[in-house]
């Protein structure tokens, strides 16, 4: 065909012959590029939306807010779950109640046996104290119930017997009411138990004035490593030697210990032979107490400071200073 005519068929709007082929083939492969486009469009908005979403969660990460809990944020978890869990304590009649002291007190009307009784009313009293604390609150009575089973011991303690021997009241009267006491206290001290086993071992807090230890028995400090020019001192738990230091080697691993933040390193530090001494720590709990869980008990000759003794609150006696 004639150049020209080929031009004015097309001009014509001619739909036959080799030109309307080469129409038809265009018009499939403008259909072709217009899929190709729209499924290339579709694709890259899935690629973006699955990549912002990666984007995300790495960001977030990285952000710290999908990151394993740190461990003051576990004992934190498990602490509020402990709050929930409750104890079925029965209150048993107490054994203090029902001691028969005329026997054994020579003098039974005397001031003395008086001051027996009310004693004996005062450890009954603690007694049932700390039981409606445990058997009300669970988890969140075991501060007061350990405060109050703790002054049962210091109402018991040294002094008291030295009271009894010096009153010739007997042994036996001061064997009868501990023996009492024991017995009503001995399921509050297993539920006390219960609930420190089940505690998660406290972190070794980082602060201004130094590192802090809680007690196991409530939140308070039981000892705050302070530092100081040849190691750490922190207050005691004694009345009379207030403050107890840890210097050279000692005061050396311990701050190696308090820096790592290793709460079961420290605790078996105070409890291996060449371990640093620490007042607060009970060794036949491996766990430390403040001191106003622990029953302190002072021994004097005179105006001479012999001997200072605690009891914890699950009742193990020891001679500390
Ligand atoms: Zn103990
Ligand atoms: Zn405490």
């Amino acid at each position: 065909m004639p150049y020209a005519e080929c031009i004015l068929r097309q001009s014509k709007g001619a739909k036959s012959g080799p030109m309307a082929l080469i129409v038809e083939s265009s018009s499939v492969n403008v259909i072709a590029l217009a899929l190709t486009i729209i499924a290339s469009v579709a694709i890259t908005g899935i690629l973006l939306v699955v990549g912002f979403k990666a984007a995300r969660f790495l960001l977030r990460r990285a952000a710290g807010l999908g990151r394993a809990p740190s461990t003051l944020e576990s004992h934190e978890a498990a602490s509020a779950d402990l709050q929930h869990s409750k104890t079925s304590l029965a209150m048993p009649a107490l054994s203090l109640n029902e001691l028969l002291l005329e026997n054994t007190v020579k003098s039974p009307t005397s001031e003395i046996l008086i001051n027996i009784k009310t004693r004996i009313n005062d450890l009954a009293a603690l007694v049932t104290d700390a039981h409606t604390a445990l058997a009300r609150d669970g988890a969140s009575g075991l501060n007061a119930a350990a405060r109050k089973i703790v002054e049962g011991r210091r109402l018991t303690g040294p002094e008291w017997r030295k009271y009894l021997a010096a009153s010739g009241a007997a042994a036996q009267v001061g064997a009868q009411v501990n023996a009492a006491l024991l017995k009503d206290v001995a399921p509050l001290v297993s539920e006390i138990l219960r609930l420190l086993a089940a505690k998660p071992v406290d972190p070794i807090v980082r602060r201004e004035e130094g590192y802090v230890l809680a007690c196991a028995a409530c939140v308070e400090s039981a000892v705050t490593f302070r530092p100081s020019n040849s190691g750490f001192c922190a207050r005691n738990i004694s009345n009379v030697n207030k403050t107890i230091c840890w210097d050279g080697d000692a005061g050396k691993r311990l701050g190696e210990i308090l820096a790592a933040g290793d709460t079961h390193a420290l605790l078996d530090y105070f409890a291996s032979p060449n371990g640093a001494h620490c007042p607060a720590f009970c060794p036949s709990c491996h766990r430390v107490y403040c001191a106003g869980h622990y029953a302190l008990a002072e021994e004097w000759s005179g105006s001479w400071y012999s001997a200072g003794y605690v009891t914890c609150v699950l009742g193990h006696e020891r001679e500390y200073e």
